[in-house]
């Protein structure tokens, strides 16, 4: 019998949710055309037969139509198969969309590719109830808001690379958990292949080490995998096989957090381009809490109503409180808004960069013999609060200074809207 009083610590936990769309640009168009769904559907780059298919429907894949189906084939084994052309707009409109849809409940840590992302869950998010519970409001989220062709796969794990693992046993519309404690579990189901990073030209230089079924790889030490993979890839490999901490686990250096906004004719004042400022910098001081990180640096830049920009940057203690956060931001205002001889302002940047994991060691404050450390955590502590008060009842519910209604409109969906993923991450 499980004691009400159980510690919470025997409630298994996750580290990331890792979501895969299920057949993303078939499932866009069917959305898009009703007349497609249900049918066996195949986008095409060029209109011939001798292309190959770029993605399939669920029931086009039943006919062992896939990614790389040569069309001439692929009507061979389906003669009702309907081609589409590709509209890369269209899938990219509806990613932008997609994510902005999953921002409403959990920031996306990582944009793997046009229909993949991670999560790295927060504390209160990593036990496997919420999570699994957070994994559904998102895919119903998807399904209610952007349409009920979109469906996804999540996996629930340690840590990205098993996440991403677990999204793809189970399609469509998957939900799959890997716990560390469970491992390897239903690994041992999977084929060489089925993993990430071990392609056409990996498996042969696996079987030339004794490692043939998922079971031999499991067994298999680093430095076997070290060796198999030529490298620090086989480390690497190994790492996240066994649900360890991996480089895709951490921001890399140069990760940063950061919002725009073209303002409206009204805004332009510098004035009220100010608090369309600082809205910018809490939407960004929040989204770096969520992550769980602290930052070194903010950058502020101004482009003018008659096209020049000016910019400012700061280096200060890491750490990742609205209010620390906005007092920089307010200097780096009266700077840049000189540079700018107070003239009229049309687009407003701020960016945190120099992230670092919370969880990691805050080196100042061993040194920080001031007593000033306890204001500052009850600082981060009141930050916290207002995230959760204003997840709970709506963004801008709490904000520092004023934010007049006029100027609260703007900052939801447009700027995420906005916040276009860099061209190499769709190629990550
Ligand atoms: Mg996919």
């Amino acid at each position: 019998m499980i004691s009400p009083d159980a510690p919470s610590h025997s409630q298994p936990l996750v580290d990331w949710l890792f979501l895969d769309l299920n057949s993303y640009f078939a499932s866009v168009e069917q959305q898009l055309n009703p007349a497609l769904r249900g049918r066996p559907v195949a986008v095409v780059p060029v209109d011939s037969d001798t292309t190959c298919a770029i993605a399939a429907s669920h029931e086009a894949k039943k006919y062992g139509i896939k990614t790389g189906t040569n069309i001439g084939e692929a009507r061979r084994r389906c003669p009702h198969l309907i081609t589409v052309m590709a509209g890369h707009d269209r899938y990219v409109e509806f990613h932008h969309d997609i994510i902005k849809e999953v921002e409403r409940h959990f920031p996306v840590h990582q944009i793997c590719s046009i229909d993949e992302m991670a999560c790295k869950l927060d504390a209160p998010r990593r036990p496997l109830e919420v999570a699994t519970a957070l994994a559904k409001r998102i895919k119903q989220g998807l399904r209610e808001h952007i349409g009920e062709c979109i469906t996804c796969s999540i996996g629930l794990a340690p840590n990205r690379f098993l996440a991403k693992v677990a999204s793809d046993m189970q399609k469509p519309d998957g939900l799959v958990a890997l716990l560390q404690e469970d491992l390897p579990g239903r690994l041992l189901d999977l084929e060489l292949r089925d993993l990430c990073g071990i392609g056409r030209r990996m498996e042969p230089r696996l079987h030339a080490c004794g490692i043939r079924t998922m079971a031999d790889l499991w067994a298999a030490d680093r430095e076997t995998l070290h060796r198999a993979w030529g490298g620090v890839g086989g480390d690497r490999f190994w790492h996240g096989l066994h649900g360890g901490i991996t480089e895709d686990d951490v921001p890399p250096a140069h990760r940063t957090i950061g919002h725009s906004h073209v303002l409206a004719p009204e805004f332009r004042t510098p004035p009220a381009a100010g608090i369309v400022a600082r809205r910018l910098l809490l939407k960004a001081a929040s989204r770096l809490r969520r992550m769980e990180y602290r930052a070194s640096h903010l950058h502020l830049s101004i482009r003018l109503e008659d096209g020049p920009r000016c910019e400012a940057q700061a280096r200060f203690d890491e750490g990742s409180d609205s209010i620390a956060l906005a007092r920089v931001l307010a200097d780096l205002w009266l700077r840049v808004m000189k540079q700018a001889r107070w003239q009229r302002v049309k687009k407003v940047s701020v960016t945190l960069f120099g992230l670092v994991a919370e969880a990691w060691p805050r080196q100042l404050e061993l040194f920080d013999l001031s007593g000033d450390s306890a204001p500052k955590q009850q600082r981060e502590l009141l930050s916290r609060v207002m995230d959760d008060i204003n997840q709970k009842y709506g963004r801008d519910s709490v904000v520092i200074g004023f934010t007049p209604d006029a100027v609260r409109t703007f900052s939801g969906t447009k700027i995420a809207f906005t916040r276009i993923p860099d061209r190499e991450e769709f190629k990550e």
